[in-house]
């Protein structure tokens, strides 16, 4: 076995990145997966011949001289990507107490669009953008810049959305319609910093797209890179121990026993469970302790639904659904309701016309409700497990029929996954949706650095700066910017 310039735990997005990253700038990579299949939350399946989506459904910044496009650019796989960009003119559409609102792509487009639902508060719709505008423009990475430590970007993780939507408009309704889609940052409306929201909404509102056929395709253009510069995938390889000696990380150990060397490691899984992968006291126990005692983000339930053809009509937007004027489901969820919140979308595919093939539900679940089920193996829980699945799923189908009618009618097949099925297929603490919980009221216990005290082991993946691709994107150039440096590899980037 050769000795690897840089061992890479995990073949998620962070993995992979890193992996094309790295590869790409003449190093010798080597990524160990544990699971059969690469990607983590961007792989997708296929069920009833149809391909389903896990991880990833919609992303912003993929048009041209955006930043995810540039990102992707240099990565070299943007021309190869298919993509489907959701409606200009509401490509999220939020939907509570019988109403509703879009969210409009292009930032003019998106205030005039809800100035039409809130004549009176265009003022302060274009106040939210100067804001959300403003607030991104204060992250060097998001703007393809280097880091120099001149742009206190880390006030912008001490105040909570909630301060910024109150601080525009008193306005309650437009407040919830402006953060109806945070169950895509798991946000807590005093706790989830005002830069998550900005980051990912500026984005979005920039352009929205969907991947047709599914987010697989990166998977596959990144092995493909990775494989063309030399870099070695290894699936079925779960690092169990991370063995230390004379002060740095010289091997790490397979569960099957197998010893892999590098000079340099990265891991991107959880960093509570890389830190549980040695003992070196190089890692202190104060450390140690913070990270592990981090919350974690929210899980959740989502129903995969198999349409049968011509039955049920693509739309080219996602449906966020809200059973009252309170679009904060986290904090207000109850998991003994029969109505829930709930996001709805439907999935392109080369094949579809005007009608989708397959579309998925999802709402949110607590690990603690699935729990009881954790000890049998994936795909063997018992019978209780199927029927608890069976009712969750017939109740969220019974649901989007009220907004749907005869929608069930359309229904092929479907399957489900639960806050097991993530962490079985990820190892993501107690199946979250995105890793950790960051928190305005605490910010530095929530902000992981990509260094350790080891200096040949670096931390990427979702927990390391953001989660989503553009944030897992940053995260991994962030985390490369340690072993290429930040101006070389910024300029590689932008002259990419
Ligand atoms: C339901 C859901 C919907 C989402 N929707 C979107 C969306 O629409 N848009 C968006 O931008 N983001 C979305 N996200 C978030 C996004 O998918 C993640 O932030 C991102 O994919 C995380 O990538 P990662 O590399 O950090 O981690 P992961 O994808 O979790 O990858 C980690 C990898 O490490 C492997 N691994 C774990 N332990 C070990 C070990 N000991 N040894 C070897 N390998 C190991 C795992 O098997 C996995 O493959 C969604 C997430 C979820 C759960």
């Amino acid at each position: 076995m050769p000795k690897y310039d840089v061992v890479i735990i995990g073949s998620g997005l962070g993995g992979l990145l890193c992996g094309n990253i790295l590869s790409k700038e003449g190093m010798n990579v080597c990524i160990l997966e544990k699971q059969h299949q690469f990607g983590g939350n961007l792989q997708t399946f296929t069920r009833d011949g149809k391909i389903f989506d896990t991880g990833i459904h919609y992303v912003g910044g993929l048009s041209e001289g955006q930043n995810t496009h540039q990102y992707f650019k240099y990565f070299g796989i943007v021309d190869k990507l298919n993509l489907k960009r959701l409606d200009k003119n509401g490509f999220d559409k939020i939907n509570f107490e019988g109403k509703t609102y879009s969210h409009a792509q292009g930032f003019n487009n998106f205030i005039e669009t809800l100035a039409n639902d809130f004549p009176a508060e265009r003022n302060a719709l274009k106040e939210y953008i100067k804001k959300i505008r403003e607030i991104s423009n204060h992250f060097p990475l998001y703007n393809l810049r280097p880091n120099l430590g001149l742009d206190n970007e880390l006030q912008f993780f001490e105040t909570s959305i909630g301060d910024l939507l109150n601080s525009i408009t008193k306005n309650k309704t437009l407040q919830n319609v402006l953060a109806g889609n945070n169950m895509l940052y798991a946000g807590v409306q005093d706790k989830t910093p005002v830069g998550i929201h900005a980051l990912i909404t500026n984005s979005l509102i920039q352009s929205a797209y969907q991947f047709v056929d599914g987010s697989q395709q990166i998977v596959d253009l990144l092995i493909e890179t990775i494989k063309n510069n030399g870099g070695t995938l290894m699936n079925n390889s779960e690092v169990q121990t991370l063995n230390v000696h004379n002060g740095k990380i010289e091997s790490a150990i397979l569960s099957n026993g197998e010893v892999i060397e590098a000079d340099n490691f990265i891991s991107t899984i959880h960093p509570a469970l890389t830190m549980e992968m040695t003992d070196t006291k190089m890692l202190r126990k104060s450390y140690r302790t913070r990270i592990s005692e981090i919350d974690e983000t929210i899980s959740v339930f989502v129903v995969y639904l198999s349409l049968k053809p011509n039955s049920f009509k693509y739309q080219n937007y996602n449906y966020y659904h809200f059973i009252d004027e309170n679009v904060w489901s986290i904090p207000k969820y109850n998991p003994d309701k029969l109505l829930q919140d709930y996001l709805f979308l439907t999935s392109p595919t080369n094949n579809s016309s005007d009608y989708a093939e397959t579309a998925i539900a999802m709402r949110h679940m607590r690990y603690d409700e699935v729990k009881q089920w954790e000890k049998s193996n994936t795909g063997k829980r018992d019978n209780d497990y199927e029927a608890f699945k069976k009712q969750k799923a017939e109740e969220l189908i019974n649901q989007i029929e009220m907004q749907y009618p005869n929608f069930r009618t359309s229904i092929n097949k479907y399957y489900t996954s639960t806050p097991l099925t993530i962490k079985d297929y990820t190892g993501t603490k107690n199946g979250s949706m995105y890793g950790i919980m960051h928190d305005c009221n605490n910010p530095l216990k929530t902000k992981i650095s990509p260094k350790t005290k080891i200096p040949n082991l670096l931390l990427s993946g979702q927990n390391v700066n953001i989660h989503g691709l553009l944030g897992v994107t940053i995260g991994s150039v962030l985390t490369c910017t340690e072993l290429l440096g930040m101006e070389y590899l910024l300029k590689k980037i932008n002259n990419a």
